[in-house]
């Protein structure tokens, strides 16, 4: 039937739309719904933060962890941030889900810092959208005063696109971050096709290298050429680089080599809900 429909609509001409109007209404009604679905999520707290640790593999210790926002959903069950967020930027909602995350990650950090977990980071994901906006510094710093937590111990991920050429305003807009004590990473780096000349303009202190460029690690030699170029770009300009996705030992080894030894991947553990990372950081008994 459906070849049917396909046909008659070629056959009535390019103009006639018939058959495609339900399916794209379909569409709209479904992002309608979640946009809906996606207010009564933050109203009703049914986001929550999972937390991922990051290793530094040299002396074996987590240096800190990054938070994942993922959505409880009463009937879908706990539904993953690409799932979310993509219709979340679309539609306007990412600035107060990207407040709330803001807020619940820099709360558990004082909450973490208070049960002696003082030295541990947690790195929080901003939207472009987020950081575009002019009083994101003020923002933040509310955050911080409103929770008590520890800006040095509160670093923000940026993403390579949201930070590709950079205006004056939002330079100004990072080193106010800075002054408030934050740290910053470039997320994503590698995906954004953009001339890095940029970068050391930035005052960022890491580097992420996407899980993409490590996924096929040490085989594809593509990738291990921007992956060794990557790490030596970011020596050059003083900054250190945590690899992404680390699943296997082979990975880990090619990057230890390089002397990248901040790593973060189902090697060392999932993003874990904020009582099993205690658990799972105590049990390496180093903190
Ligand atoms: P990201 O910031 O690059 O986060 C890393 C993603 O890689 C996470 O996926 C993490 O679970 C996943 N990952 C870590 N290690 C491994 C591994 O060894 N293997 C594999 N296959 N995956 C690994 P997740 O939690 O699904 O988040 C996906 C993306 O959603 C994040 O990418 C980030 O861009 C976005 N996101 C997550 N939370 C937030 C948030 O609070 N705000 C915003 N704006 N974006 C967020
Ligand atoms: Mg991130
Ligand atoms: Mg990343
Ligand atoms: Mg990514």
């Amino acid at each position: 039937h459906a070849d049917t429909a396909m046909y008659g609509a070629k056959a009535a001409g390019r103009n006639n739309f018939q058959f495609f109007v339900p399916a794209m209404n379909e569409r709209a009604n479904e992002r309608l719904k979640l946009e809906s679905a996606l207010r009564r999520a933050v109203a009703g707290k049914q986001l929550l933060l999972h937390y991922q640790p990051q290793i530094d593999t040299r002396s074996g210790r987590a240096i800190g962890c990054e938070a994942l926002v993922r959505w409880q959903h009463p009937e879908r069950g706990l539904v993953p941030p690409a799932q979310f967020i993509p219709i979340a930027e679309d539609v306007g909602m990412i600035v107060p889900i990207g407040e709330w995350v803001l807020r619940e990650a820099c709360r558990q950090q004082a909450e973490w810092a208070a049960a002696g977990l003082r030295d541990l980071t947690v790195a929080i994901n901003i939207s472009a959208l987020q950081f575009q906006r002019a009083d994101f510094p003020d923002v933040v710093a509310r955050i911080l005063d409103e929770t008590g937590a520890d800006p040095a111990a509160i670093e923000l991920e940026i993403t390579e696109s949201a930070l590709m050429n950079p205006g004056s305003e939002q330079l100004e807009r990072l080193n106010r971050l800075i002054e408030r004590g934050l740290t910053l990473a470039l997320d994503d780096f590698g995906t954004g096709y953009s001339c890095l000349a940029y970068l050391k303009r930035l005052p960022l202190s890491r580097i992420k290298i996407d899980r993409s460029f490590v996924a096929d690690l040490p085989g594809d030699t593509e990738d291990a050429a921007v992956v060794s170029a990557a790490l030596s770009l970011a020596r050059d300009l003083g900054m250190d680089v945590v690899a992404e996705g680390v699943e296997t030992p082979g990975q880990r080894a090619f990057l230890a080599e390089r002397n990248c030894t901040l790593m973060q991947g189902y090697l060392f553990s999932r993003p874990l809900d904020a009582g099993s990372f205690e658990a799972w950081i105590r049990g390496l008994g180093h903190h």
